[in-house]
Order: structure tokens, then C-alpha cells, then sequence
């Protein structure tokens, strides 16, 4: 039977292997378009055996815009040289870090990867990670047969790509390219991006809250971007204009961060829509995530007073009772959970549970339908073709 042989690797890879050391590595701050130290921290621990050496190389080259024509939204680099921290350790069995700062200038591109030994030799890495720093590309030469133009041009901004080779051929298919771009309210770059960096660190590494779990567990078929200014959210307008229209082709879904008070929104897409999302709310990390339910997969909001529609796979609003319950069958959910919303002549799937799309608290989950979405969309992407 093969279910139960996947059933049991999976759980060996979630308890890890037996004497190999856990590694985790993270760039601080996740990005920055000036001159910076950005440091590359590796945690690891081996209870048995311990960690007898630590090992950061990373790669640094210039961001460009791969040279081509036209040039490219997603960047390449050049001159690239390679650095490396090695730290060691009498086999110590509590966690131990190791960091490697790099001084950063304008256009920097850096992927880094970490080593983890123990005690008895048994190692383990990290996946790659790509990132850019310092001020970034603004201008490109491109080569043309007549000659070379300069011209005005502007790329994503990598915050964490999963990549060791990045260029404008890296296959992202398989990947949900999240791109976050400024308000026209935010006071500044820098202000934006010190917002950023403790929402996407929280929602894909640090929470601890049931809201979150989806995106930790599945941290690695994301990458995140920054986008130029130019994008203007207030009121459910989500304009985007100059270098912030042109990057944003690059992204699956895009999220305007800011400062001032309105109400968040986002398009019900499946690919290529965005919503807005304010970052000095108490629970900035979970009404970006609520948002996300509606541009990156096509959820409809399950409140009342809401816009109770959905274009997700299943969806999870339905236009009657009867729809609702069929599709909770072929769904492996509970037909007799089919609840209208309000009075509003719409119905979900509800468990009792606390549910993203529905309720604004920090131990709502991806419940019924919305589970399902969210591992249809999983699937594709593991597929290859996340859209
Ligand atoms: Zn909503």
C-alpha cells in the first residue's frame, strides 16, 4: 500500500532524521534600498551529537537587468564573487548561531546557503535564498545592433527568492511570486520597507498562532518582492502607475502596505490581483493574510456584510444551499455544514472552527472549503504551474 509508506516519510521528515542537525537561515533585515550590513543568521542544533561546525557561503554579484531587450523585470547578476563564514563548535548539543555581515552597496544581489556538521560528521543545508540590497537598479545599458542606449528601468526587488542561480530564466512556475509595494501614504521607502520586514517575518517563520501555519509549513513555494513607489490603494481603488505598474507583471498577487487608516480590500483573483494592507494594526500579520485568501486564491469573504463571493477551487461561497451541499460532497466535507451567510442569499461551509476568511482573530485557520482551495492551489504548484 503506498499511502502508508508516504504517511510514514512524511512524519520521519517532520521529526527529522535521527543525529542530522536542523538548520535555519534568515538575511536581517529581509531588505533594504540603501547602504546596509545585512547579516545572514544561521540557527542550528543536534540534540544527540552537537554541531561541531557552522558553514555560510554566500554569493555576491551586481543586480542587473540580465542585459537583454527589453531588459528584464526580473534580475540577473554580474561580478559576482563568493564569501564564507565558518564557526565551530565543541559539539554543542543547545542551538547555536552563526552570521555572516556583508556591507552593502547600491545594486547588490546576494544568495547565501548554509552548512550545519555534527558531532558524527552528519550534515544537513539550507535551500538557497536570494535577496537585493542597497539602492537599487534605476538605469540599464542594453546592446542593440545600432549601437548601446542607457535607458530608465526598473526590476523586482528579490526579499526572499528561492533560488541559486537568479536570472530572468530561473523557472518561477513553481513558486507564488508575492510582490509588496508602497502607498503613496507611506512617508517613506525605508518606512516602508521596516514595515515589511516583521509581518513577512512573522507570517513565514516566527508566529506562533494558528493563522500563520498555513504559510510557515509551506514557506518554500513563495517568493517575496518589493516593488518601486507608485501604487495607491485608498479606497479600493489600487492604482498602479510609473515602474510600480511595470514590475508588478512580475508578481501573482500584490500587496499595497500602509500607514494611514482605511479599510482593507483586495480583488478576488487567481493571479495577478491585489489588495491593500495596513502595517501599525495590531494584527497587521493576519488582515494581510485574510487578504492574500482573496488575491492569491479566489476566496470570497465568509462574514456577514462582506463581498460573499468566491472564484477559488472549490469555492467556498456558494449561490444556494443546494450547490453548497452537493459541493461539499464531492468535497469530503459534511453536506449538513452548509450555512447561509447573514440573509445575504449565499452560503459556506461552516465547522464551528475560527476561520481566516471569516473571523478576525488570531487562531482562525483555513477551514472547510478554503482548506481545500489552498491545497488545490498546493498542488499546482508542486506541479509546476502554480497559475
Ligand atoms: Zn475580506
Amino acid at each position: 500500500m503506498r499511502f502508508p509508506l508516504l504517511l510514514s516519510a512524511a512524519s520521519l521528515l517532520l521529526a527529522g532524521c535521527a543525529g542530522v542537525p536542523s538548520v535555519n537561515a534568515l538575511h536581517e533585515p529581509l531588505y533594504r534600498a540603501e547602504n546596509h550590513v545585512s547579516t545572514i543568521v544561521v540557527r542550528t542544533r543536534e540534540a544527540t551529537d552537537g554541531i561541531a561546525e557552522v558553514r555560510v557561503e554566500a554569493t555576491v554579484g551586481e543586480l542587473t537587468a540580465c542585459g537583454t531587450f527589453p531588459p528584464s523585470l526580473i534580475p540577473c547578476r554580474s561580478n559576482a564573487s563568493t564569501v564564507a563564514a565558518v564557526c565551530t563548535f565543541a559539539n554543542v548539543k543547545t542551538e547555536v548561531t552563526c552570521s555572516l555581515p556583508l556591507a552593502l552597496g547600491p545594486r547588490r544581489l546576494v544568495t547565501y546557503r548554509a552548512t550545519a556538521r555534527s558531532g558524527k560528521n552528519k550534515t544537513a543545508s539550507t535551500p538557497a535564498v536570494t535577496y537585493a540590497g542597497g539602492a537599487p537598479l534605476t538605469v540599464t545599458t542594453v546592446n542593440l545592433p545600432f549601437g548601446t542606449i542607457t535607458m530608465p528601468w526598473e526590476t523586482a526587488r528579490p526579499v526572499i527568492w528561492r533560488t541559486d542561480a537568479p536570472s530572468s530564466s530561473n523557472d518561477r512556475g513553481d513558486k507564488i511570486d508575492l510582490g509588496l509595494v508602497p502607498d503613496a501614504d507611506m512617508p517613506s521607502y525605508r518606512d516602508f520597507t521596516d514595515d515589511l520586514d516583521p509581518m513577512m517575518r512573522a507570517l513565514f517563520y516566527t508566529d506562533t498562532n494558528a493563522f500563520s501555519t498555513w504559510n510557515r509549513t509551506w514557506k518554500n513555494i513563495f517568493n517575496l518582492w518589493a516593488g518601486p513607489t507608485g501604487a495607491d490603494g485608498n479606497g479600493c481603488t489600487r492604482t498602479f502607475s510609473g515602474a510600480a505598474a511595470t514590475v508588478r507583471a512580475a508578481f501573482d498577487g500584490t500587496s499595497i502596505l500602509h500607514r494611514d487608516t482605511f479599510r482593507d480590500c483586495a480583488s478576488i483573483s487567481l493571479g495577478g490581483g491585489a489588495g491593500t494592507s495596513q502595517t501599525n494594526l495590531t494584527d497587521a500579520t493576519w488582515v494581510f493574510l485574510h487578504e492574500s485568501g482573496h488575491y492569491l486564491f479566489g476566496l470570497g469573504d465568509e462574514y456577514v456584510g462582506g463581498g460573499n463571493f468566491s472564484i477559488s477551487s472549490p469555492l467556498n461561497i456558494y449561490a444556494s444551499k443546494a450547490s453548497c451541499e452537493s459541493s461539499s460532497l464531492s468535497n469530503s466535507l459534511p453536506s449538513t455544514q452548509c450555512v447561509q451567510i447573514g440573509t445575504s442569499g449565499t452560503w459556506r461551509n461552516d465547522d464551528g472552527q475560527a476561520t481566516t476568511m471569516e473571523d478576525r482573530t488570531l487562531s482562525s485557520d483555513w477551514r472547510t472549503f478554503s482548506a481545500k482551495a489552498l491545497g488545490t492551489r498546493l498542488s499546482a504548484c508542486i506541479g509546476g504551474a502554480c497559475y
